[in-house]
């Protein structure tokens, strides 16, 4: 669709992205070509982690680094909507909102829907949303909450799927604290070391199921990471976006997403903005917020 639509991926993330899959290492050039969720390791998915760069810190000492001042970039559509930040790299000016699809939130509040977490930008330590539910529908596992708006999106796809093709989907992972996070990665570095790790698993207060908006998905009776490949995985990689859910990690954006591609992990950003990336065919959530990919951890992540 949207024939009329300009080729939206930065060259930044281009650049980055063709280079890493051309030229990285080869764990990484495997990842890159692999489509297959079985080569996906039978470990539960986790991400993100420590957190030495606050966010609130850098954000308090910006404000107003939204405004509209993209004229410096290339041919931008008349329907590509989204603001262009003035930086091209996370740092002291890293921008702080978004303007996509006609609406502009914070990327950096851990309370908003936009909240970008990866291996650039990460949470604190001590967030914990403040509206966290169980939402009800089918579960399996110990962190199995979400933030209100999250799990009654949620809970809406799971029964539109129980409509449409007669199975529900089951809940596996939500909200995760940075000591359960930590919990998780420091199990999996102590099995595969920290290399291998942090290409699955996110250090803690990197990891998105910190903020209540990311879920983890399976068939009621299936393994999560079998879901890619089932009837159920398919169809909710295909309809997530009508409940405000985008699938974020996949073969396309593992190298600017930096993890390998997790069928399972879905995170929600909202009606408006998951229609607006499906439409627009776009590959990464740094891609929708026209920011740097962001693969590997920046110096003293950890
Ligand atoms: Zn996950």
């Amino acid at each position: 669709m949207s024939s009329a639509q300009p080729v939206h991926t930065s060259t930044v993330l281009s650049r980055v992205a063709t280079s890493v899959c051309l030229a990285g290492s080869a764990l990484v050039a495997a990842s890159c070509a692999s489509t297959s969720s079985d080569e996906v390791a039978a470990e539960p998915a986790t991400e993100i982690v420590v957190v030495e760069e606050q966010v609130g810190d850098s954000a308090s000492s910006q404000n107003n680094l939204s405004t509209d001042s993209g004229n410096s970039r290339p041919q931008r559509g008349p329907n590509d909507q989204r603001l262009v930040p003035e930086q091209e790299m996370y740092g002291a000016q890293r921008p702080q909102e978004a303007t996509v699809a006609g609406q502009t939130k914070s990327i950096t509040d851990p309370n908003s829907i936009w909240i970008l977490v990866n291996k650039h930008n990460s949470l604190p330590r001590y967030y914990e949303p403040e509206d966290l539910v169980t939402p009800d529908m089918p579960a399996k596992g110990t962190h199995l909450q979400l933030r209100a708006e999250a799990a009654k999106a949620l809970v809406d796809m799971s029964r539109a799927a129980q409509v449409e093709i007669g199975k529900p989907i089951q809940l596996v992972s939500g909200y995760r604290s940075y000591d359960n996070q930590k919990d998780l990665y420091d199990k999996y570095v102590a099995k595969d070391g920290q290399e291998a790790a942090d290409t699955y698993s996110a250090r803690p207060g990197f990891s998105e199921h910190q903020t209540g908006l990311t879920a983890d998905l399976s068939t009621v009776h299936g393994k999560m990471e079998k879901f890619g490949d089932s009837k159920l995985g398919k169809w909710t990689a295909e309809n997530s976006w009508k409940f405000g859910y985008v699938l974020r990690y996949t073969p396309q954006n593992h190298s600017t997403a930096g993890y390998q591609p997790e069928s399972w992990h879905y995170r929600y950003v909202g009606k408006e903005l998951a229609k607006y990336y499906h439409e627009n065919h776009l590959n990464s959530l740094e891609e929708a917020f026209n920011l740097p990919a962001a693969p590997d951890y920046q110096t003293g992540a950890n």
